[in-house]
């Protein structure tokens, strides 16, 4: 299957099967905003799950937090996205459409040949890097880059078009309108550097320890594609680990690893991640780096982690004007504490809905399988998920709707709910039952036959390799952990 049949195939399938939906697609949908349907939600809180007690529970040195979306809008100036958070657009004048000029000039040079596009995006993001726009407008027309729709070189202007929502807070209107203005924010982290003191004083934390959050994070992206890659509206994993300045690059060289086994732990093979060192970094910043995946479009960032100095917090006691220090009694080399200071950060951040594309163009399958009909063969459409996070743990079947198969089954279905997600099913043959919990990735069928009235056992058959097993019925909660576990 080919990467591009590959991802249409997926985004359908992920609709049909109750994993994805348009936002408001009554309503012809609202750009790059996507509902999770009932086994999309499941999926998403799993990995949400996953990554919570991975951070949490498995350190004992980070707590969660659970910070407001909306926030003074005062974070935002400190923060750098006020000004900063933004990026360079054109206009075509004939189509009226919008690019982002980095996407614009990118996907011409995917036209060119391997040495010319190289070329022509070093030339790009050499000018971006001195925010030259005058100079991006010129390469553009030097290389007759055209609109997709217009076809013409008709350009507007290089702008800056700043990313971040807002809207009005209070009923009251002010005579200054920027008094009411609040931004939906466009990432988690502000929440807990701005709580920052409040944790570490009430959680009595000693450095180095982090916090984590998960959370919606808002963003007017201009070039909104690629299905849930890409969106308005997204959930971030986030965690700031504030550590001693000084050590920030052994805590930085830490989270890259870790981070990295836990995607491979999540089930992502070794070969489908990279690391990406950054080129260029932000000013304030002395390492950072992305995870990426190869997505069926490319190589795209998963993970960002960034070694962000005492930056966010220095400037948060800036514009606040409130003390935000660590006193720091562990004694130095020379035997003193270390005293006062500004602790630095080493921050992790995944996007939850880039997770759950990456686990989804990973699961999905087609396979060509013998059907009852000599000779003949059929296409057997599954998503192989991995059963830790997968939505539905197990399906009940009885092989038919009567003699005593339902009572079994649904007494099953009673004890085992009360550990997994299961679904009782007897409608339909068995085929199309298996097809159904194929398509929404169950890892395990139940059957419950004539021969499970004799000798109490059924038949478990695993989903990826079609195995099936007879199982004691008394023994299937445990026989289930522990595949789930894997
Ligand atoms: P990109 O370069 O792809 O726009 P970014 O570098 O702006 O991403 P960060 O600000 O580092 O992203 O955000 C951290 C993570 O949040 C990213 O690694 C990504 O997984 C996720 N993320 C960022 N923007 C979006 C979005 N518009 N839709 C979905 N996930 C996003």
């Amino acid at each position: 299957m080919s990467s591009e049949s590959l991802f249409s195939k997926l985004t359908a399938h992920a609709k049909e099967y109750g994993y994805i939906f348009q936002s408001s697609e009554i309503y012809d949908g609202l750009s790059a905003v996507y509902d999770y349907g009932q086994y999309g939600a499941q999926l998403k809180k799993n990995i949400r799950d996953a990554w919570w007690k991975s951070m949490t529970q498995l350190h004992d040195n980070i707590v969660g937090i659970d910070a407001a979306i909306f926030m003074h809008p005062t974070t935002w100036k400190a923060s750098g996205h006020v000004d900063n958070f933004s990026d360079p657009m054109i206009d075509n004048k004939d189509s009226k459409k919008r690019y982002r000029v980095d996407h614009l000039i990118e996907a011409h040079a995917a036209t060119l040949s391997a040495e010319d596009g190289k070329q022509l995006i070093e030339a790009m993001e050499a000018l971006l890097a001195k925010d030259d726009y005058q100079g991006i407008l010129s390469l553009i027309n030097e290389h007759k880059i055209k609109c997709g729709i217009s076809g013409t070189c008709n350009w507007t202007e290089v702008r800056q078009f700043n990313l971040m929502f807002q809207t009005e807070f209070g009923a009251v209107a002010s005579d200054n309108q920027d008094d009411n203005i609040v931004y939906l924010r466009p990432e988690t982290a502000q929440g807990i550097f701005v709580n920052f003191l409040n944790v570490q004083k009430t959680g009595r934390m000693k450095i180095p320890f982090g916090i984590a959050q998960t959370g919606k994070a808002f963003r007017n992206e201009i070039v909104a594609r690629q299905f849930i890659f890409r969106m308005r509206e997204f959930e971030q994993m986030e965690m700031q680990f504030f550590v001693r300045p000084g050590t920030e690059l052994e805590w930085y060289a830490y989270w890259k690893e870790n981070r990295m086994k836990w995607h491979q732990a999540l089930g992502i093979p070794a070969e489908k991640l990279r690391y990406h060192d950054h080129a260029k970094l932000a000013h304030y910043a002395n390492a950072a780096l992305d995870i990426e995946f190869e997505f069926p479009f490319g190589w795209k960032e998963l993970e960002g982690i960034h070694s962000r100095t005492n930056y966010d917090l220095s400037r948060h006691q800036e514009f606040s004007k409130k003390k935000i220090q660590y006193f720091d009694n562990d004694l130095n080399p020379e035997g003193k504490p270390y005293g006062n200071y500004v602790p630095y950060v080493v921050e992790t951040s995944v996007g939850l809905d880039r997770l759950v594309l990456t686990i989804l163009s990973l699961a999905f399958k087609e396979e060509e399988v013998p059907t009852a009909e000599e000779g003949k063969t059929d296409i057997r459409t599954y998503l192989s998920i991995p059963a830790a996070i997968a939505p539905v743990k197990a399906a009940i079947l009885p092989l038919v709707k009567k003699e005593g198969l339902p009572e079994i089954a649904n007494s099953i279905t009673t004890e085992l709910r009360k550990h997994f997600h299961c679904q009782y099913d007897e409608k339909d043959s068995i085929g199309k039952r298996y097809r159904r919990q194929d398509a929404i990735g169950t890892p395990f069928c139940i059957t419950v036959d004539h021969q499970s009235k004799e000798d109490e056992m059924v038949t478990v058959r695993h989903r990826d390799s079609l195995i099936q097993e007879r199982i004691p019925i008394k023994g299937l909660t445990q026989y289930l952990q522990k595949a789930i576990q894997g």
